[in-house]
């Protein structure tokens, strides 16, 4: 579904991707997994639309994807802060994508009920922002960005301000959802023992490229190179 060929990504005079080659298929949970600073962010802005790619080719469905302007992309994406709108409630904040489209009343709240039934938060559609928690805004994040119905989401390290044990059954809830609904999640951690547990394909980066990919089982037990192997090794 998205295609990266030859992708390099310059700001200025700093070479920030040099040349990356990505194949993402419909319906499967992908990770990019690096050290700070390797990356991540950049590729999932350039899939996004929010930036446009130095050199290479990205194409998305078959098209090269500056063709496809950046709203008509069925992309949507989960920020590390959540992003929520503070002065609206729950359910205006799941419901806002389709309000702003002008879909209909009653299709808005079938799919908002649906979409917190989706992250376990039904019951709470009036509560204000400022009255969740940490992992809950998370939750209405990840209903928000599902509620237009994306073929693909991207999460920018979205579960680091979670605590561990939270962190965790957002892991296994994540993983569940995807799969779920089968569509395309691209999900960004620095986390090897989150990559290793959640993905389906990784894309180890590191310093602009792509350093490893294959499954976590390929990556863990038939590391390339020593930094593969020392990245995979870390403990946090
Ligand atoms: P992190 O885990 O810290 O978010 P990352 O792997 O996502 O890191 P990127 O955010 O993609 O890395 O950044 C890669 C490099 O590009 C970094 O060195 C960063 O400073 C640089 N960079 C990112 N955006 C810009 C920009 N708009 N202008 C200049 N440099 C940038």
């Amino acid at each position: 579904i998205i295609e990266f060929k030859h992708v390099a990504k310059s700001f200025g005079d700093t070479l920030v991707l040099k040349n990356v080659d990505l194949e993402i298929e419909a319906g499967k949970f992908y990770t990019l997994l690096g050290p700070s600073g390797s990356g991540k962010t950049t590729i999932l802005r350039l899939i996004s639309g929010m930036i446009d790619a130095t050199e290479g080719d990205i194409m998305f469905a078959g098209r090269r994807i500056n063709d496809v302007p950046a709203e008509k992309r069925p992309v949507n994406t989960v920020f590390q802060n959540y992003a929520l709108f503070p002065n609206m409630n729950v359910f205006d904040n799941v419901a806002f994508g389709m309000s702003i489209k002008g879909k209909p009343k009653n299709e808005i709240t079938a799919k908002v009920t649906e979409m917190l039934g989706l992250v376990k938060l039904s019951g709470l559609e009036n509560r204000e922002i400022s009255e969740l928690s940490g992992g809950q805004q998370q939750r209405v994040a990840i209903a928000r960005a599902l509620a237009n119905e994306p073929q693909v989401l991207l999460l920018d390290e979205p579960l680091s301000a979670l605590d561990y044990k939270l962190r965790k059954q957002m892991q296994y809830e994540l993983r569940e959802i995807q799969q779920r609904l089968g569509i395309t999640f691209i999900f960004v951690t620095h986390d090897q023992e989150e990559a290793l547990a959640m993905s389906d394909w990784i894309f180890l980066t590191n310093d602009g490229e792509i350093a490893q990919n294959g499954t976590p089982v390929d990556i863990y037990d038939e590391p390339i190179n020593r930094f593969v192997a020392d990245f995979i090794g870390e403990s946090n």
